[in-house]
């Protein structure tokens, strides 16, 4: 991507020198713990999207070297210029509706974070917490779309960022909220089900995003496409859960298979039509 002496967001909340929660917790079971206090919250009529959205990883406290630090800084700006980009996008297509886009608040954090839906370490992947309407991303991410997930490239991670918006957007037209009281009737997985169209959706509004992003600022080049669906391909649940368990149990997936992820990415980049997102009544 093109980003490179452009726009950078001001809605960047840098919190990388901070110290987090002060939670005396390891990773393995502070990521535990995150994931007990998402699950509980979830079943409290909290929005599903507000459960981090990837596996636990590793976060790295180690303190940095000068170079990793200059090149966490370049992320840092980089993201920066992808929620300009999303910011931009999504006033437009709110204003073509008649309505107004409320920008989100990207917060940068490292090792762990308070956010208003609880505390969060790196661990547990970058997220959207509805209930402060802010982005939640530790920038070592990157290092795990890449290793861990053998993602690389700087738009995986654009991808990254502009489906984490996507959620924001659901926020913002209701879509969570009614998704959380259908969520609230329905059986697991039932609910489940419901949980998997809402991120199928968020990879939708991604894609939609690239093509607008394309179309106002020339800002993709070649490959960008590629890295986007290579990251929702490394991501879907079952692959992770394949990587995890070993098997996969379709009941249990909140975020869709690799397959409906870049369907869904794809979907939004090639058509650029917001009506085209209704992951609800199409079964893919
Ligand atoms: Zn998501």
């Amino acid at each position: 991507m093109k980003w490179i002496g452009r726009r950078s967001s001001s809605n960047v909340e840098d919190r990388r020198g901070m110290s987090g929660t002060g939670l005396a917790v390891g990773g393995g079971i502070g990521g535990l713990i995150i994931y007990l206090i998402f699950s509980l919250l979830s079943g409290n009529g909290i929005d599903p999207s507000q459960i981090p959205d990837l596996n636990p990883g590793q976060s790295s406290s180690a303190p940095m070297s000068e170079e990793q630090k200059a090149e966490d800084d370049q992320r840092a700006n980089f993201v920066g210029v992808v929620l300009a980009d999303t910011e931009d996008v999504w006033s437009k297509i709110f204003a073509d509706n008649g309505s107004q886009y409320r920008k989100p608040t990207l917060v940068l954090f490292r090792g762990r974070v308070q956010s208003g839906c609880g505390n969060a370490s790196a661990a547990s992947g970058p997220f959207y917490c509805p209930l402060d309407e802010k982005l939640y991303i530790d920038l070592s991410f990157y290092e795990e779309l890449q290793e861990r997930f053998k993602a690389p490239g700087d738009f995986a991670m654009a991808y990254v960022v502009a489906h984490e918006v996507g959620h924001h957007v659901q926020k913002l037209m209701g879509t969570a909220e009614k998704v959380t009281r259908i969520r609230q009737q329905s059986s697991e997985a039932e609910g489940n089900r419901y949980s998997v169209m809402l991120e199928l959706q968020a990879d939708f509004y991604a894609g939609l995003w690239a093509n607008h992003a394309q179309k106002m600022f020339s800002s993709l080049e070649e490959g960008d496409i590629a890295e986007a669906l290579n990251a929702a391909n490394a991501i879907g649940d079952d692959r992770l859960q394949k990587q995890a368990t070993g098997e996969v149990v379709p009941d249990a997936f909140t975020h869709g298979t690799s397959q409906q992820r870049m369907y869904w990415f794809k979907k939004g980049y090639e058509t650029g039509d917001i009506r085209q997102g209704d992951t609800f009544s199409s079964e893919r």
